[in-house]
């Protein structure tokens, strides 16, 4: 079959995509989803391909059927679709297979080139600094952050914020934004994400309009990139990032970074790269304590209007540890809540409601101390728990302290995910189902399994 297809078929493909990532979360989607590309189309038939046998097989297994019924949402006539294993060849500088750009024509594709205003990501209006609640583990950041957005003058360059998820990143560099543009609409503000910036620059290199990329890119006053992990080992879109970050350290343009982590601990982001983004001031965001939960939980209560008894506060300040999205999160299921059934807010209501929240923080377990328990189990090494072996023997028991750090701990996915040698939070997904149905055909195991619990529980 042909590589044919016109600019209809190109951006159903681009909406099924798009459902894709919204379905199956960013970490799935950039390994397995993304590097689809989009081969052929002859009305019944579609063709996709993927870089390796591999991910053909993989893809085939665990998404070939929603992705069967997205297409079919988007055009009644398919049918049938094929995915082909075919090694990527569309791109200038095919560096690294998971740069592969999505099909279809740019939006913009005129000679006006990309502007700034669509570059750039929304700003959520909400994030501000009043509405930022601060307290020793974010005051470094916080103040920092103020004297960017208030001072003309660039003081210092990068700014570079990191923390754990849910820790208030994004929303100080929000916050920047719009400080900025109040006090000087005229300063030409970009904020986006890492993967976005990746995007552009892949589109740009594809459509050939590399030059009005850096233009737009170098013509800015203030750039601000979040979550910049996210460009870790995609080497051609650091290249440029590091060409765009000096030429406008050269102008004396602000940069303000966002990450996970600190520069010196980024993994796959090349050295030189690492040494200048710490050449600013590098400010973190640590984990929160009670005073300043309780804190944020009184600053929402109040923004929205509700009349919430200082005990359920201190209570929940008490009782979700984990992050500030998931307090928030709690806070809002309470209000609900109390709206939907028309009566006030009790402790022993907000108790019920967060049932499940409340169990996952409460227990203290540690994933370390799974790992230990598990692997004195099935007699391995600990190392192995974090190793990139996969013979069965150690990657069974590795399932298995996946599957209990997610019962037993409220951590999150990908933050189990990192805890195992720095997998993929699908990873841990699969090794939960995986473990889930071995527990279903083998007593034995299950036995393992329930006996490890009761342990670490005890
Ligand atoms: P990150 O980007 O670090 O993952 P976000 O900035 O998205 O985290 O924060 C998650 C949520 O928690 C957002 O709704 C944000 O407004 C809120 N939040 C985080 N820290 C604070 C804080 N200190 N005061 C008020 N809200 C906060
Ligand atoms: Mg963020």
């Amino acid at each position: 079959m042909d590589t044919f297809y016109d600019q209809e078929v190109a951006a159903q493909w681009m909406r099924v995509r798009n459902r894709l990532q919204a379905e199956f979360g960013e970490a799935a989607y950039r390994s397995w989803l993304k590097p689809l590309v989009l081969k052929g189309f002859d009305g019944g038939e579609v063709v996709i391909a993927v870089p390796t046998d591999f991910m053909r097989e993989w893809v085939e297994a665990q998404y070939a059927q929603r992705l069967m019924d997205l297409w079919e949402e988007e055009n009644h006539n398919v049918r049938v679709i094929k995915i082909v294993t075919a090694p990527t060849t569309a791109m200038c500088q095919p560096r690294s297979q998971r740069e592969v750009p999505v099909p279809g024509r740019p939006a913009i594709s005129d000679n006006n080139g990309l502007s700034i205003e669509n570059l750039s990501a929304p700003l959520d209006k909400r994030l501000t600094f009043d509405s930022f609640v601060t307290g020793k583990p974010n005051e470094l950041a916080f103040a920092a952050s103020r004297r960017i957005a208030e001072s003309s003058e660039v003081t210092f360059n990068p700014l570079f914020l990191y923390g754990g998820v849910g820790l208030g990143k994004t929303h100080l560099m929000h916050a920047i934004a719009w400080q900025i543009s109040r006090q000087d609409p005229t300063r030409r503000i970009l904020y986006l994400s890492a993967e976005k910036f990746m995007y552009q620059f892949i589109r740009a290199l594809r459509f050939k309009d590399t030059v009005s990329f850096k233009e737009q890119f170098r013509s800015v006053d203030v750039l601000m990139i979040d979550d910049f992990q996210f460009i870790s080992g995609k080497e051609s879109t650091q290249e440029e990032f590091f060409h765009t970050f000096n030429a406008l350290i050269d102008q004396n343009r602000q940069i303000v970074i966002s990450a996970d982590k600190s520069p010196n601990d980024l993994e796959g982001i090349e050295e030189r790269m690492r040494s200048r983004l710490g050449w600013g001031l590098v400010a973190d965001l640590h984990p929160t304590t009670y005073e300043l939960r309780l804190g944020i939980l009184q600053s929402k209560a109040e923004m929205m209007g509700v009349e919430m008894p200082p005990r359920v506060l201190e209570f929940l300040a008490h009782k979700i540890t984990s992050n500030v999205r998931e307090l928030e999160g709690g806070l809002n299921r309470i209000v609900a809540y109390a709206s939907l059934v028309g009566r006030p807010i009790t402790l022993e209501s907000a108790q019920e409601v967060l049932h499940d929240l409340l169990r996952a923080n409460d227990r203290r377990v540690t994933i370390e101390e799974i790992q230990k328990r598990v692997a004195e189990h099935f007699n391995i090494k600990l190392a192995e728990m974090s190793s990139a072996r996969r013979s069965r023997a150690v990657a069974r028991p590795r399932q298995v302290a996946m599957y209990l750090a997610k019962q037993l701990t409220a951590r999150s996915l990908p933050e189990i995910g990192r805890k195992f040698g720095g997998r993929d939070h699908t990873t841990v997904m699969h090794a939960v189902r995986k473990v889930d149905e071995l527990r279903g055909l083998d007593a034995g195991f299950a036995e393992d399994v329930e006996l490890l619990r009761r342990m670490l529980e005890s």
